[in-house]
């Protein structure tokens, strides 16, 4: 239940390495905003995000392998060149390398060895393509999916482990929906004709996934429309995910006889048996309904309709480190189709974030030594004060809470911990072995190192000193479990901050982004957490009833945005991540002022709130193709970056001070919402 901040769309994949920004030192200097990024033939308060983005957008086209481009990737691709630098070093074979060079080295040299790879062939994965062809009954398929899923196959369903919902200090074993191609359910049931265009594309994509891996035309035909009937089956059995965002919809503990009474016919002892899972008694299934619609596709689906839908997924897993053709073919689907990206990115890209994604924290480790010194660190310290700071004054002057549910919330607010940069203890990698010449071996086996690690810790103390993101991350979460915020390292550069910079611009950018994260704690699914982590209501009924009210405020504003023909923002998927965007901005503000007092000096003609806000809305500066507009709001919980910006300051006197509008200007609504 991480909440990122950054948009991340499915195979967003980069070319161009722009230049990295130089920041600027001195708040009394230059900008460290950018100026030349504004349009000035545009009204702020007819539409702030073309006045602060304007040029910048003109300037920046898309690069032809993105999908997207804005001010994030730049900040990612700098902290890429990074990782690349570190390593092409690593990957020297020499006798002085430490074990974790030796393995980050290792890794990424067998991932680049594309001439290796596609002289292998599909030789690397026959093993496994033959432990599924010699599937001889359907009582064997629990067993096989355990040792898919170990090795990173997305088969079927995710089980891992994770804190209960209402006992936050126990770790159970959780098990999800799972198993499909597309991007969401959604994609196998909705009717429109582009959804039905999407499908035929898709069906015709795992049809030559499946030639490729050396099925007759006819077979692969009638496999790849197997496969499509088997996935919209489990489509038809899972959750929306506007409904997946409800922690009590989410959240049914229950035993083994119990899991085993909804599937009878899948052998759970063998799957827990393959899958090495502790003995446990409890476990969250977070939508039963979807274990009966696997039951009764073992029940009545033919055995070889399961050894096709198992392959599939085998070959759509490992498709990156296979011979070219498979990654051609990859891309042209889930690149191209589906987020109107033009190009592959180069194979040093793809290799750089593989190795980030497996081996994080041996990777992380390198990265953190190069950049992050404790400087960065205690800035960030002394903002999450000011932001923390400030978010207890804004609740204190609220309203419409009464004083009764204000205390908790302060409670909770005070509860909050936070970890920032790095992990203090890092993972230990060295029971995976790493290889030059076995890049799949090498992702199989960190994919069940993971798999283990996270099972492992069923029924074993919480651990609070682990993270979910890796050090070079462009991004940060709040765990609504933890009750904790998390900045990686790689979040804190230009543009979100600079070491030594100007306070309005750094409150605009960092200070944003951690006002987010704290409002995380109190949004549509925060606020159903308390202190400890637990999901258990400290709301009266009257101040919950209030809180919906300006909710549906905030929703309604954001269902109104559309990003092409018949696209709109979905309102309610997006409500826990708008909700955290206006009181993170509100609350950074306060805090800016709480920090500068009466300091009004310009900037490069602006003021201090006037520089809070540009800095603010350049983080989120971008140019996006409509194919990936369109991905992005049907699945991503995120609103496109326009709208996180003007969606915002409508809702902010504050900014319509700052510029002088009017109200009724389109940045100066008449009607606006106010939640924290
Ligand atoms: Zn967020």
């Amino acid at each position: 239940m991480s909440i990122l901040l950054q948009i991340a769309v499915a195979a967003s994949l980069a070319l161009c390495v722009l230049s990295a920004q130089t920041p600027t030192s001195h708040a009394s200097g230059p900008a460290q905003f950018d100026l030349t990024a504004i349009d000035k033939s545009v009204d702020p308060c007819v539409n702030f995000y073309q006045y602060a983005c304007g040029t910048w957008m003109k300037n920046n086209p898309i690069p032809a392998d993105q999908a997207m481009w804005g001010r994030f990737n730049e900040l990612a691709d700098r902290n890429r060149d990074i990782l690349h630098e570190i390593l092409e070093a690593a990957a020297k074979p020499s006798a002085g390398r430490d074990a974790t060079t030796q393995k980050v080295g290792d890794f990424y040299a067998a991932c680049m060895d594309e001439k290796a790879i596609d002289a292998r062939g599909l030789t690397p994965l026959r093993p496994e393509l033959d432990r599924i062809r010699n599937l001889t009954d359907k009582s064997q398929i629990a067993s096989e999916i355990a040792h898919l899923q170990a090795i990173g196959v997305g088969a079927l369903f995710e089980f891992s482990s994770g804190q209960d919902f209402k006992d936050s200090n126990s770790v159970i074993a959780q098990f999800d929906q799972g198993g499909l191609g597309l991007p969401d359910r959604d994609y196998y049931l909705k009717e429109d004709a582009k959804a039905v265009e999407l499908r035929q594309k898709y069906v015709a994509h795992v049809q030559r996934i499946l030639e490729l891996a050396g099925e007759q035309p006819e077979r692969a035909k009638a496999g790849a429309a197997a496969v499509m009937q088997f996935e919209t089956a489990l489509a038809k059995g899972s959750l929306d995910l506007v409904s997946r965002r409800d922690p009590e919809k989410v959240y049914h503990k229950i035993g083994k006889p119990e899991l085993a009474a909804l599937s009878p016919a899948f052998r759970w002892n063998e799957y827990f048996a393959t899958s090495g899972t502790p003995e446990f008694q409890s476990i969250n299934v977070s939508h039963p309904e979807f274990v009966r619609t696997f039951n009764a596709l073992i029940e009545n689906a033919p055995l070889a309709d399961w050894k096709t839908y198992l392959a599939w997924r085998l070959l759509h897993s490992s498709a990156p480190l296979l011979p070219t053709p498979f990654t051609e073919e990859d891309f042209n689907f889930y690149g191209k189709t589906l987020t109107g990206a033009e190009a592959m990115r180069p194979r040093w890209k793809r290799c750089v974030d593989f190795t980030d994604s497996e081996l994080g924290e041996a990777l992380g480790r390198k990265y953190v030594e190069r950049t992050f010194g404790v400087e960065g660190k205690a800035r960030t310290l002394k903002m999450v004060a000011a932001l923390e700071k400030a978010l207890g004054e804004d609740i204190q002057m609220l309203d419409w809470i009464t004083p009764a549910t204000k205390a908790q919330a302060l409670i909770k607010l005070k509860a909050i911990t936070n970890k920032i940069g790095y992990p203090d203890r890092w993972r230990d990698y060295s029971s995976v072995a790493i290889k030059p010449d076995d890049p799949v071996g090498n992702s199989f086996r960190a994919d069940e190192f993971e798999f283990h690690r996270e099972l492992n810790k069923i029924g074993k103390p919480v651990d609070r000193l682990e993270w979910t993101m890796t050090p070079p991350t462009v991004n940060a979460y709040y765990d609504p479990l933890m009750n904790n915020i998390n900045f990686p390292a790689g979040v804190l550069q230009p543009p979100f901050f600079y070491n030594n910079g100007d306070d309005a611009v750094n409150f605009g950018g960092i200070g944003m982004v951690i006002g987010h994260e704290l409002t995380h704690g109190f949004d549509d699914q925060g606020c159903q957490f308390d202190a400890y982590g637990n999901l258990k209501n400290w709301w009266t009924p009257k101040d919950q009833e209030e809180f919906r009210q300006r909710e549906a405020c905030v929703a309604d504003e954001y269902g109104g945005f559309s990003v092409a023909p018949g696209a709109f923002v979905n309102g309610k998927l997006t409500l826990g991540e708008n909700t955290a965007d206006n009181g993170g901005v509100r609350v950074a503000l306060m805090a800016l002022l709480n920090t500068i007092g009466s300091q009004t000096a310009r900037v490069g003609g602006y003021t201090p709130e006037q520089r809070f806000f540009l800095s603010f809305g350049q983080v989120w500066c971008q140019n996006a193709r409509e194919a990936a507009l369109r991905l992005q709001v049907q699945t991503n919980e995120h609103s496109p970056a326009e709208f996180r910006v003007n969606g915002v300051i409508e809702n902010m006197p504050e900014f319509q001070k700052a510029f002088s509008c009017s109200l009724g200007q389109p940045m100066a609504p008449v009607h606006a919402c106010h939640v924290w």
